[in-house]
């Protein structure tokens, strides 16, 4: 199957600071795709560069950004704003602070839709329940007279998702949707974003710190470190069989229902500034040994997962993960 987005070798820096590299991803249609890591490793970076919503000094140096059939790094201004919002959507961590305060819900909407179809009232009001009710917003009424102070953060979450649904996108990038929510929040923000996947078979790129978010609902996980990809395979292999210590140590960092010391990362992620000789994650490292201190480890395919670590050098792939 042909992915609907895919990443080559993309590097992505501010000023003279290299943030992204060699950043290889790759999404099918309907498929979940999860970018995990510690905060200041690149994952906001590479999701909003994605569709190039990047601050003025920020610099795509090199790679390709393929979207069905098409490098969204060669299109122009407006062949991309064709593409955003109406094929590719985004929801923020906040939709809540993203949505305009002193519009009612359903102005929101309206304005949202009239930007890029020409639809009558009638139109409009049908497309808006149907999105509702595929992701079982009930109340219609109430929400769309509503401003967004009043409605919960969970609610305003919902209904940020069901704006990034309405041009019915084929690609939703999710940047940690239900990291301000309590927990029965975060689970009708899960439900929402799943019952898309299937209703629409909508590919979703999902930024989280939430390893249960992780086990839950995604196909594919790619864990960042220090701006590079050190681990990326089908969340089976790497929630049960994580390979590269990082993401070993990230899992066992996740708080359980079960009584267990709960185990951190010793230390902080490396700064993008600082100069690096060897494995980005050597100083935090419990396997380092001394090749990691001298030498950067390069992506290897090992069994079914592709892993950046001196521990796995020996290419075993039987399967290539697309
Ligand atoms: Fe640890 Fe060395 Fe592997 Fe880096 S290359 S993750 S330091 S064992």
């Amino acid at each position: 199957m042909k992915p609907i987005l895919e990443t080559k070798n993309l590097c992505v820096s501010y000023g003279n600071t290299k943030i992204l590299e060699d950043i290889n991803i790759s999404v099918n249609r309907g498929e979940i795709l999860a970018i995990v890591g510690e905060s200041g490793c690149g994952k906001s970076t590479l999701l909003k560069s994605l569709i190039r919503l990047m601050p003025s000094n920020a610099k795509i140096e090199k790679g390709e950004i393929n979207y069905q059939n098409r490098d969204l790094l060669k299109l122009s201004n407006e062949e991309l704003r064709q593409i955003r919002g109406k094929e590719i959507s985004m929801v923020f961590q906040n939709s809540g602070a993203s949505l305009c305060p002193i519009r009612t819900i359903e102005k929101q909407f309206i304005e949202a839709l009239q930007s890029h179809e020409d639809l009558s009232k009638e139109e409009i009001r049908k497309l808006i329940e149907d999105i509702f009710s595929k992701i079982n917003l009930k109340d219609v009424d109430r929400i769309l007279k509503s401003y967004p102070f009043e409605l919960s953060g969970g609610m305003n979450q919902r209904v940020g998702i069901a704006l990034a649904m309405l041009s019915k996108p084929s690609l939703i990038l999710a940047d940690e949707p239900t990291s301000a929510l309590d927990v029965t929040a975060q689970a009708q923000v899960v439900k929402t974003l799943m019952k898309l996947r299937d209703s629409f078979k909508t590919s979703i790129i999902i930024i989280t710190h939430n390893m249960g978010v992780v086990s839950f609902m995604v196909d594919k996980v790619a864990v960042m470190y220090g701006g590079k990809i050190v681990e990326y395979g089908r969340k089976k292999d790497i929630m049960h069989n994580p390979l590269h210590p990082y993401t070993q140590m990230l899992i066992k960092s996740t708080p359980s229902m079960k009584p267990s010391k709960l185990l951190g990362i010793p230390g902080n992620p490396p700064s993008f500034e600082e100069k690096r000789i060897g494995c980005a994650f050597a100083s935090r490292c419990n396997k380092a040994f001394e090749k990691c201190f001298i030498e950067e480890p390069l992506p290897s395919n090992c069994k079914s997962s592709i892993v950046s670590c001196h521990l796995y050098k020996e290419v075993i792939a039987e399967e290539i993960i697309v």
